[in-house]
């Protein structure tokens, strides 16, 4: 069982570094790594598919999955339900399958303590000024909700030590693959 942990990869980093993206990159080079959908309570943004970004739902939905122990881990991030469906990950460990969870950074020391053998990568922006641009350009966040992203991006930030590996996104196909090779050098081990 131990071994099967070691196809476990938690990326976190503050909101805008980059972090689906790069993620998304490294499914599309490697496709036999399979990431982890989460739910969520906040709204869809333009684009974003129920399945696909996350499984959209209520308040009530959300509580009712905690309480029937659905969830493997869940938080509260600027006011919304963030978690990971148990059906998400332990099928595919289970199945020597590589899945990637991209989740906060309370939400990845929680899996690191349910599973030890995990690896878990940080991705920093460059800097913080490139955060705060990147946020902008997004254009889906209201200045409110991207001073709330920057305060919980600066607390994030004080959590990189904690990770076993830490990357900065300047280049999201050079990134991609360093996580690639973190995961593999881990799976092999
Ligand atoms: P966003 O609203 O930008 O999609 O996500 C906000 C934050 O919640 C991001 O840091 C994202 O990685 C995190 N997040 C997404 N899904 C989960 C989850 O299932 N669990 C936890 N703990 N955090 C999540």
């Amino acid at each position: 069982m131990m071994n099967k942990q070691r196809n476990l990869l938690v990326v976190s980093g503050p909101s805008g570094a980059g972090k689906d993206t790069v993620v998304s990159r490294m499914r599309e080079r490697h496709p036999e790594i399979e990431i982890s959908v989460s739910a969520t309570t906040r709204a869809p943004r333009p684009g974003e598919q129920d399945g696909v970004n996350y499984y959209y739902m209520t308040k009530e939905q959300f509580e009712s999955k905690i309480e029937q122990c659905e969830m493997l881990e869940h938080v509260q991030y600027c006011d919304k339900y963030y978690g990971t469906p148990k059906s998400e990950v332990d099928k595919r460990l289970d199945a020597g399958i590589p899945v990637v969870l991209v989740i906060e950074v309370i939400g990845a020391a929680n899996i690191k303590k349910m599973y030890p053998e995990s690896t878990l990568v940080f991705i920093a922006p460059p800097s913080m000024q490139e955060l705060r641009s990147r946020l902008c350009q997004r254009g889906t966040e209201t200045a409110e909700k991207i001073e709330c992203r920057m305060k919980c991006a600066q607390e994030e930030m004080k959590h990189a030590q904690e990770y076993d590996f830490r990357v900065v996104n300047e280049n999201v196909d050079e990134c991609a693959e360093e996580i690639y090779a973190i995961l593999n050098q881990r799976r092999g081990e």
